[in-house]
Formats: C-alpha cells, sequence, structure tokens
C-alpha cells in the first residue's frame, strides 16, 4: 500500500514526542541531574528526545574516553614523593606518536651533570595531537595518560596550545577518579598502587632484610 512507511515514519516521530514527556515524568523533571538520570539518559534504554544544554550540563564521558593526554605525577601529599614524575624521560612515547607532537627535555643532575630518569620539561602540541592515545599505551610507567578535558578551546593562536610539564602534570588520584577501572587494572599488572621503580625498591629492601 502506498504511504505506509510515511505513516510508520510519521508513528516513530509521535512515540518519540509522547516518550519525552512520558520520561520527564518518570524521572520527577530530573532528566537533566547528572546523579539522578545521566547513566540512563546515555544508555540504549534511553526514550524520547532530550536537550543537553551544554555548557551549563555537560554529558559524562566514558571512562575509556580519551583526549589530551596528561602526565601522572604522585599525589602532593604523599608522604615520600609529593608531586614526583612518573615519567622517566625515556622518550618512548615521543618515538611513537605519530604526528611527533611531543618534546621532552631530559633532566639533568645539577651536581654530576649527568642525566636523571626526570622530565625537566615536556611539550605536547596539543593543536597537532590527534587523540589516538599510543603515548598511553606504550608508556612502560603508567606515566602517560589519556585525559577527559575537551573544553581546552581559546582565542590565543601562538603559544597557548603547545602545554608544558606544569600545565600537563596532574595528580595520580585524579586519573583513579576518571578512570578507575582501568587504573584499578594497572595497579593489579604493576604490583600495586605505586609507581614502578617504588614498588622496585621495596622489593630489593624487603629482599636484603630478609
Ligand atoms: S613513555 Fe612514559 S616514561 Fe617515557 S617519556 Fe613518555 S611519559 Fe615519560
Ligand atoms: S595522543 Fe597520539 S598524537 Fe596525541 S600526543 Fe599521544 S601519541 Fe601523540
Amino acid at each position: 500500500m502506498y504511504g505506509t512507511g510515511i505513516w510508520r515514519g510519521m508513528w516513530i516521530t509521535l512515540n518519540h514526542f509522547v516518550n519525552t514527556y512520558v520520561e520527564d515524568v518518570k524521572w520527577g523533571f530530573k532528566r537533566h541531574v547528572p546523579t539522578e538520570a545521566f547513566p540512563s539518559r546515555q544508555g540504549m534504554e534511553q526514550r524520547g528526545v532530550f536537550t543537553v544544554e551544554y555548557p551549563d550540563e555537560k554529558i559524562a564521558v566514558p571512562e575509556r574516553f580519551r583526549f589530551i593526554p596528561f602526565l601522572v605525577v604522585e599525589n602532593y601529599d604523599h608522604p615520600d614523593r609529593p608531586g614526583h614524575d612518573w615519567c622517566t624521560s625515556c622518550g618512548i612515547c615521543a618515538k611513537v606518536c605519530p604526528p611527533q607532537c611531543i618534546w621532552i627535555v631530559r633532566g639533568t643532575d645539577p651536581e654530576t651533570g649527568r642525566p636523571k630518569p626526570e622530565p625537566e620539561d615536556f611539550h605536547i602540541d596539543i593543536d597537532i595531537c590527534m587523540n589516538c592515545g599510543l603515548c598511553a599505551e606504550f608508556c612502560p610507567f603508567d606515566a602517560i595518560k589519556m585525559d577527559h578535558d575537551y573544553e581546552l578551546a581559546s582565542y590565543d593562536r601562538t603559544g597557548n596550545h603547545i602545554f608544558d610539564k606544569a600545565r600537563l602534570s596532574k595528580e595520580f588520584r585524579y586519573w583513579q577518579s576518571i578512570a578507575p577501572t582501568v587504573a584499578e587494572k594497572e595497579a593489579e599488572a604493576r604490583g600495586g598502587w605505586e609507581h614502578k621503580d617504588v614498588l622496585k625498591a621495596r622489593a630489593k629492601e624487603a629482599k636484603s632484610g630478609s
């Protein structure tokens, strides 16, 4: 019969329209509240139409979401190494980065002049970064991770989008908060929540003590 498709399409549209109000009532007109309805709104069971009033309201991103990388540093209240870089300045991330937007300045010991396993500075040109996540995948120290912060637009077209170490560094607990299950799996693989070097030193101490 001619016109069936049109009626079916209109029926779907009408369903969406009605379901919008049904869902609003179901959620007590709190569909916009992140803690109340966000998980459901982002799931397959979501019905009806919903407009996100960005930037007042933001949809939560999934744990595996990736935008610009950040550098993991020890928590600022860490008892032994507050704010210490997890990065050892090995350079692997810079080598694997497809558009070559990472520059690392390796630190040197002021007394001996020899290189030390810490970055003096670390730069990422976030206009060039293509958010592939390879740097994070390849880092052997879990020291570079993909951030969830996507609000980085600015009017500055000069150096504002070349992030330095200070701007890239974030506490380890931040990584735990944005990616709890991934962070837990990584800690399991490392053998503990601490940096690999700390875990190694502790194992060595335990061995020499026994
Ligand atoms: S791969 Fe990891 S440890 Fe090596 S330079 Fe990059 S962030 Fe630092
Ligand atoms: S996410 Fe990809 S493009 Fe961006 S810095 Fe890492 S490796 Fe380079």
